[in-house]
């Protein structure tokens, strides 16, 4: 019986320990998890395109970043993923 929860209790040390050492992991992984995309793999451009840019799309977060696109976004910018930024 005495041996039944000796073992009991390493393993539940090592379970704690095992959820403390990825504690950190779920910390990186909980918040900015969500990759944003590539430029190239939304033909980003540094230029407007038929009338519309980034500082008119829903995504842009001025000065010069996007919620979806990687890097760094120029107001006057351009990419598939344009929409719209509701008007307020
Ligand atoms: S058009 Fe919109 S989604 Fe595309 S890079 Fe500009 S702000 Fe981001």
């Amino acid at each position: 019986m005495s041996e039944s929860c000796s073992n009991s209790g390493v393993s539940r040390r090592s379970v704690l320990l095992a959820a403390a050492g990825a504690a950190p992991l779920l910390a990186l992984t909980g918040g900015e998890a969500q990759a944003k995309l590539a430029m190239t793999a939304v033909k980003y451009q540094p230029d407007p395109k038929d009338g519309k840019q980034c500082d008119g799309c829903n995504f842009f977060v001025a000065p010069n970043s996007c919620k979806m696109v990687d890097g760094d976004i120029a107001p006057t910018g351009w990419c598939l993923l344009w929409v719209k930024k509701p008007a307020t």
